[in-house]
C-alpha cells in the first residue's frame, strides 16, 4: 500500500514517522508547500524510507500530477482545513482514498461544518472510494471513544460531554498548540452546543466551570463549538445534549482578547504599505511555530468523553480518556503532545484503511467504523486510554 501525506507541519511530522514505521505501507511520500520541510522530516526518519515532493494543495491540477506520478492508495491530508476540498476533488479525479483530521473551512469565513464534505458522499460512493473525515484526536479519537461506549456500555447515550484539557506549560507568554491561524479562528468564535434537537449559541467562552482531570486536577473549562458534535448527534440520535469543553488559562485568554481587540485576529485582507496582508496570517508569522514548542513543554494533555445514558434499563455514567505527556511525545517524535495526539490517530486510521478494517464506498466520520481494532492499537501506538464507570461526571 502506498501512502501520501500532505502537510509537513507538527502533525505531518508525527503522521509521517508513524506511517513510515508501519510495514503495511510499502511506499511513503510526504509532500507540502515547502519541500525543504519535507526533506528535514524524511532525513530524520532516515533509510531513504520517505520520498518527498513540493505541492500546492490549493491546486487540483498540481495534486493530480503528483498523484499520477506517485500513485498513492490513500492520501492523509494534514495540511490546513482550507485544502480539504481541493484534495478530495483530486482524489476523485485520480481514484485515491482520503483521510483528514479537520473539516473544511473557507479562508474568508471563520466557519466550519461538515456539509461541504458530506456533499461528496455520492461521488465517493460512485467511484468506490473511501473518505475518512476527522481522524485526529478531537475530532477523531473522541468520536471513536463515543462509538466504543455505544457499542459496549450503553443502549442509549443521552448526555455527551467531550472534555479537552491541556495542562502543559511551554514557558512562552503566548503560543498556540497547532496552526495559530486555525486555532485562533476556532477558539474566538461563538460557543455552540446541542440540546433537545437544536443548537444553542452562546457568546465566546460564556459557559465555564472548573472540571477535574485525571492526574492533573482542577482546570477552568469553557464550552466552545467543536466539529465532532455535528456528526455525533447525527449518528447517535438518542443524544439529548452534546457539549465540548476546553481548558484555557487566564493568561491565554487575556492575550486572545487583546489580539481580537487590536484587530490582529481579522481574516479579511488589509492594505499595508501598498501590499495586501491578512492580519491573522501576519500574526502567525510572528508567533512561535507550534512545532518548536516541544523542547520545553512539560505536563500532560487529557482528552476524553464523559457520557451519561442507559444500559439494561439503568442509568450509568462513563468516562473514557487518554492522558498524553508532552515530554514523552517530544522524546519519541520531536513534537509536543498536541501534534502527537493528532498525528498518531491519523496514521492509525490510515493503517485501519490499509488493512481493510475501515473500508466502505462513500464519506465517513470515524464513529461509523468499528472502534475495536482502532482502540486495540491506540495504546501500543503511544496513546493508552482508560475507563471509569459510575463516577461523578461534574458536567
Ligand atoms: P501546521 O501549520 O504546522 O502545518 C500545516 C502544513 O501544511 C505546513 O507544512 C504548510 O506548509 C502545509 N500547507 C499549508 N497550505 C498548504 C498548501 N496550499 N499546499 C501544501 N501544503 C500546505 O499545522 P499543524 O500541523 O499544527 O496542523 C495540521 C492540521 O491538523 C490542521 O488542519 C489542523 O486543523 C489539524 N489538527 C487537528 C486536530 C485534531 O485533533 N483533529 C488537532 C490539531 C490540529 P508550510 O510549511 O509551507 O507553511
Amino acid at each position: 500500500m502506498k501512502a501520501l501525506i500532505i502537510g509537513a507541519g507538527g502533525v505531518g511530522t508525527v503522521v509521517t514517522q508513524k506511517i513510515a514505521a508501519n510495514p503495511v505501507f510499502t511506499e511513503v511520500m510526504l509532500a507540502s508547500r515547502t519541500k525543504s520541510k519535507c526533506d528535514a522530516v524524511a532525513a530524520a526518519i532516515g533509510g531513504g524510507r520517505v520520498q518527498t515532493a513540493q505541492v500546492d494543495a490549493d491546486s487540483v491540477p498540481e495534486l493530480c500530477a503528483l498523484f499520477r506520478s506517485f500513485g498513492p492508495d490513500i492520501v492523509v491530508n494534514v495540511a490546513l482545513p482550507y485544502q480539504d476540498l481541493t484534495i478530495m476533488d483530486a482524489c476523485l479525479e485520480c481514484g485515491v482514498n482520503y483521510l483528514d483530521t479537520a473539516n473544511y473551512e473557507p479562508k474568508d469565513e471563520a466557519h466550519f461544518e461538515y456539509s461541504w464534505q458530506w456533499a461528496y458522499q455520492d461521488r465517493f460512493k460512485a467511484k468506490g472510494l473511501t473518505a475518512i473525515l476527522g481522524c485526529g484526536f478531537d475530532p477523531g479519537v473522541t468520536a471513536v471513544f463515543t462509538a466504543y461506549a455505544a457499542k459496549h456500555h450503553f443502549d442509549e447515550i443521552h448526555y455527551l460531554d467531550i472534555v479537552d484539557c491541556n495542562a502543559g506549560n511551554h514557558g512562552m507568554a503566548f503560543a498556540t498548540n497547532f496552526n495559530p491561524e486555525i486555532n485562533i479562528r476556532e477558539v474566538t468564535q461563538k460557543g455552540r452546543y446541542y440540546e433537545n434537537g437544536r443548537w444553542v449559541v452562546t457568546e465566546p467562552h460564556e459557559i465555564h466551570k472548573p472540571l477535574h482531570y485525571p492526574e492533573i486536577g482542577e482546570r477552568e473549562s469553557y464550552v466552545i463549538y467543536h466539529e465532532e458534535l455535528e456528526s455525533l448527534v447525527k449518528n447517535y440520535p438518542t443524544i439529548k445534549r452534546a457539549r465540548f469543553w476546553m481548558t484555557f488559562g487566564q493568561e491565554y485568554l487575556t492575550h486572545l482578547r487583546v489580539i481580537q481587540n487590536i484587530g490582529m485576529a481579522r481574516i479579511d485582507p488589509i492594505l499595508y504599505n501598498g501590499v495586501e496582508i491578512v492580519p491573522i496570517q501576519f500574526l502567525k508569522a510572528v508567533l512561535p511555530d507550534p512545532k518548536s514548542l516541544g523542547a520545553n513543554y512539560h505536563g500532560q494533555t487529557s482528552i476524553g468523553c464523559r457520557i451519561r445514558g442507559i444500559k439494561d434499563g439503568k442509568e450509568r455514567t462513563y468516562y473514557i480518556y487518554n492522558n498524553c505527556d508532552h515530554e514523552q511525545a517530544y522524546r519519541e517524535t520531536g513534537t509536543q503532545a498536541v501534534s502527537f495526539t493528532t498525528g498518531v490517530p491519523a496514521a492509525l486510521g490510515a493503517s485501519m484503511w490499509a488493512k481493510g478494517l475501515w473500508r466502505g464506498a462513500g464519506v465517513f466520520n470515524v464513529e461509523e467504523f468499528d472502534p475495536d481494532p482502532f482502540l486495540a492499537e491506540l495504546g501500543p501506538q503511544g496513546l493508552p486510554w482508560h475507563e471509569l464507570f459510575d463516577v461523578d461526571l461534574e458536567v
